[in-house]
């Protein structure tokens, strides 16, 4: 049984989420979610656990300490863009500038080598894994085998662990693997995120208990705002404010608990492959 599992953060704030931008309403309310993602990086430290954060790098712009923080904790910091906009709305060389600016941003912040990316809302486009490779990223983890929810995502892959991107696009580079976003076997639905809040802590810790006895490292993601509170804001749908601030921190904190080692995507990656390789050569990992 495989022990490990991922909880990465999508470390975007409230205000640069599809829900906030397409709502009639504002906030004036600044870095909405910052306070989550201190809870989050200080929750990990008391499990001994830790975790890949995506950070949108406009918020390393506009809150340079809060990333610092995470990468000082050890946090591994990988790309969720640079402004957190669908990379389908945008031409090629504006999504380029999302993936080669963040990249930038974030290794300047951080000095730290950036080497993984996740899109926003799992939408990537034909020549997603070209771009990556020709910007210098190695792992993607933007995509989600779940069924389709209509209007939402889903019902494109059929992948649960990590593979090199040529199984997602045949014509995908070498050099990309892909590490999917985990789903409940069988129901087919992402277990972290809106998901969590919808069905639970026990539904996702039993998905990452199924995955984990076929040899499968759960991925899961939260979001820093997901943490917080979130100031009302007219047109923002009540789906987004379900069992968000406390509640949360409490179902993280659960998983946390659970007998895994929290690790980060790189590390994931790097002792999958070492796991493979004695496997090929008739070696116990
Ligand atoms: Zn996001």
């Amino acid at each position: 049984m495989s022990n490990r599992a991922v909880l990465s953060i999508d470390f975007e704030l409230f205000t640069q989420t599809p829900a906030y931008r397409s709502a009639s309403g504002t906030t004036d309310r600044d870095g909405v979610g910052l306070d989550g993602g201190r809870f989050f990086r200080d929750t990990l430290a008391k499990y001994d656990a830790t975790s890949t954060a995506f950070v949108v790098s406009s918020v390393a712009e506009s809150h340079p300490d809060a990333v610092r923080a995470l990468a000082d904790a050890g946090l591994e910091i990988a790309s969720h863009t640079h402004t957190h906009q669908l990379l389908s709305d945008l031409d090629s060389d504006g999504q380029r500038r999302e993936l080669s600016q963040s990249k930038d941003v974030l290794e300047r912040v951080t000095n730290e080598r950036v080497s993984g990316f996740r899109a926003p809302a799992f939408d990537i486009t034909d020549d997603h894994f070209d771009l990556l490779s020709d910007i210098g990223y190695t792992y993607d983890s933007s995509v989600v085998s779940s069924r389709s929810i209509p209007g939402w995502y889903g019902g494109e892959y059929d992948i649960h662990e990590p593979v090199q991107a040529t199984a997602v696009r045949p014509d995908a580079p070498d050099s990309i693997t892909e590490f999917p976003a985990s789903v409940m076997p069988g129901l087919q639905l992402p277990l972290t995120g809106t998901w969590l809040r919808f069905f639970g802590p026990r539904y996702t810790i039993l998905g990452m208990k199924l995955l984990a006895r076929r040899g499968i490292t759960p991925m899961l993601y939260v979001h820093p705002w997901e943490l917080v509170d979130l100031p009302a804001v007219e047109g923002v749908p009540t789906r987004v404010y379900v069992r968000t601030g406390d509640w949360m921190r409490r179902a993280v904190e659960r998983i946390l608990q659970q007998d895994f080692e929290f690790t980060t995507v790189r590390t994931a990656l790097v002792d999958g492959e070492a796991a493979a390789t004695q496997l090929q050569r008739g070696e116990t990992p």
